[in-house]
Order: C-alpha cells, then structure tokens, then sequence
C-alpha cells in the first residue's frame, strides 16, 4: 500500500511527487509513454522563473531525476481504472493493480485532431503532432501549421529555422498565443500567415501532397502544396477512464477548485486535466504542490 499514487509523470505529477515525498510519504507515479508530458515537446521554455530559457526535454529529466533522487518510484504503466476499495484505491494497470490511501490524476492532455479524413493514416507520412520531434524531417521543405495557440506560434518558429517556406494558418484573425511569438513569425522572412482559414481537405498519395484550405469569410478554397502539416490545435483532457469516480466538466475537465479536490475524498487533480483559467508549464507545477500536499493532509486525518 502506498501513500499516494500520481497518474502521469508530467511537471504536474512529477512535482507532486516531490511535496510528497518531502513530507516522507510513499509515492509511486504511473506514467503510460514517458516522464515530461506535453512540455516535452516545447523546443525552449522562455516563461518558468529561474532559468531564462531550457529546452522541454532538458526540465522534464532534471524535474525527474529531482524526484527519483527524492525517492519516488516511477512505473511506466498506463492506469486504466480505478476502484475505491477496502479504505483505499486500487490503480489497474494492464499489468498490475497498485493499492494507495490516495491518489492525484496528474494526466494531462492529448492532442486535439482536426478529424480529417485520413489524418490518422498521414501520421508520420507528412502530418505531425509534435515539430520540435519531427521538424528535421522537413529541412529545407513546406510546411504548414494550423492553430493560433502557443503551441502553433513556437511550432512555426522553431520550422521556420529548418523549412524552406512555412504557412501558419488560423481560423480566425488574431492569435490565442503570445505577441510576442507573434512579432518573431512577422519578422521571418519565410512565414506567410492565413488567417480566417480552416484546413478542409488532405491530398495524398502514400504521402500528404496538398492541403486544401477554404477560407471561413468568403468561402474560397485554396490548394496548397507540402510536404508537412503540424496541426496545433490544442489537447484533450484524459480523464475518461475516471468519470465513475469523480465529476467532469462539459469539455471532459475534473471540475475541482484551486485547492485541487475532486469530487471523490482521497483523489485529487494536477494539471492541465483540470477545470482552470490558465494551462502553463507554472500553474501545472503549482497543481502539483497543492495537491499533494492536500494529499498528505487527507492521509493524515484518516
Ligand atoms: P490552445 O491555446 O488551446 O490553442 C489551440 C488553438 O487551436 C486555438 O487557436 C484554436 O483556435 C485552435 N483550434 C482549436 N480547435 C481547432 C480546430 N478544430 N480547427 C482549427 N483550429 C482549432 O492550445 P495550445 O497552443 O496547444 O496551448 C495549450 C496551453 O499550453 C495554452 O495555455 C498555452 O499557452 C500553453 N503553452 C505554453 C507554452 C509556453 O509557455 N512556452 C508553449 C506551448 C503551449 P481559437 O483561438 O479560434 O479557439
């Protein structure tokens, strides 16, 4: 039995592994892929305070080896139930099924697709969810983004380094992400922004050829020739193996305040997985704190 077992080794569970563990509590993180999460993907992280700037890969392994070197256990095994039993939880995995007093689902987010007809047959014959793992691929090509987030302008940037041309395209006419990033992609010489456009048709043979894009005000539809699309239009809670203990929101979020408490005693929520106003490398590492630390607090009054 442990004290506590977190749900996904991203900033927010691993974090929460750490509190856990300096209030000497037994903790073991389940992760189904790989410890970073979605951070892991981000080329240059320029907004976490103390360091001005540090690549996704290069804080997931120091914020990993900060808690294995805490003495947290790490399996890498997906959770795919859990039971409320005997006092306590019990996380199935396909390969076990781990016993704590309690338990913070720290599982972050997928990638949103656009559902395109055969999108999911083009993955990795010329559409990608991730530029900075397969932006290589494409030196000195075409290349699209789609998305107006954070994810799409730094995506478009970091490609916009390695690609011949780059098209951003957007739904609307302004960004959700940073101005800054914005201002970069103005001054790359090789980025040309579609705006009010959604991608409404792939072309390809065994590899994606041709986008087509119609554009939302007027109704024209564009053909636009590549090698790769990036879609970046943003991720999915993954809390659905869960929703017969604790209570979602409409878009499928934990619904639980800044305190971090679901709906069940003893199962709280870190991260990107739950209903808040802002999703950042810093409000994740925040989640993480609190919820463990409530986490300690439940164990104790038991
Ligand atoms: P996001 O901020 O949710 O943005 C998703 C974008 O995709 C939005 O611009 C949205 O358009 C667009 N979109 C959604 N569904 C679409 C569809 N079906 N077709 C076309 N476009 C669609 O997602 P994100 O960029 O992945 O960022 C997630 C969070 O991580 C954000 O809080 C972001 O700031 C943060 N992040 C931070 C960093 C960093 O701090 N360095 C880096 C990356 C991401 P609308 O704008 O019209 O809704």
């Amino acid at each position: 039995m442990y004290d506590i077992i977190v749900i996904g080794a991203g900033p927010a569970g691993m974090t929460a592994a750490i509190y856990a563990r300096r209030a000497a509590r037994s903790v073991l993180v389940l992760e189904a892929v790989s410890y970073g999460g979605q951070i892991l993907n981000t080329p240059d992280i320029e907004n976490y305070p103390v360091e001005a700037h540090i690549s996704g890969f290069d804080f997931s392994t120091k914020v990993y080896e900060q808690a294995k070197g805490l003495g947290a256990e790490f399996a890498f095994e997906k959770a795919v139930e859990i039971r409320e039993e005997d006092g306590g939880y019990t996380v199935v995995t396909p390969k076990n099924a781990h016993r704590a007093k309690a338990v913070i689902l720290a599982t972050g987010s997928e990638n949103r697709k656009l559902g395109l007809e055969d999108e999911d047959r083009l993955v990795g014959k010329g559409i990608s969810y991730c530029a900075t793992c397969d932006g290589n691929f494409y030196r000195n090509k075409v290349v699209a983004v789609v998305g107006g987030g954070n994810t799409a302008l730094e995506d478009a940037l970091y490609l916009a380094d390695l690609a011949r041309q780059v098209y951003l395209i957007h739904r609307r006419d302004s960004f959700r992400g940073e101005e800054t990033n914005v201002a970069r992609l103005k001054e790359k010489g090789n980025v040309e922004f579609v705006y009010n456009a959604n991608v409404t048709k792939l072309i390809s043979e065994k590899r994606l050829k041709a986008i087509e894009v119609t554009d939302k005000l007027d109704g024209s539809v564009r053909t636009i020739e590549l090698n790769g699309l990036f879609i970046a239009v943003g991720r999915v809670p993954e809390n659905q193996n869960f929703a017969n203990l604790i209570e979602l929101d409409e878009a499928g979020y934990v619904r639980a305040g800044e305190d971090c408490h679901t709906s069940a005693a003893g199962i709280f929520v870190a991260g990107d997985n739950r209903a808040k106003a802002l999703r950042q490398l810093v409000t994740a590492t925040a989640d993480g704190a609190m919820a463990a630390t409530e986490a300690v607090k439940y164990i104790n009054s038991l």
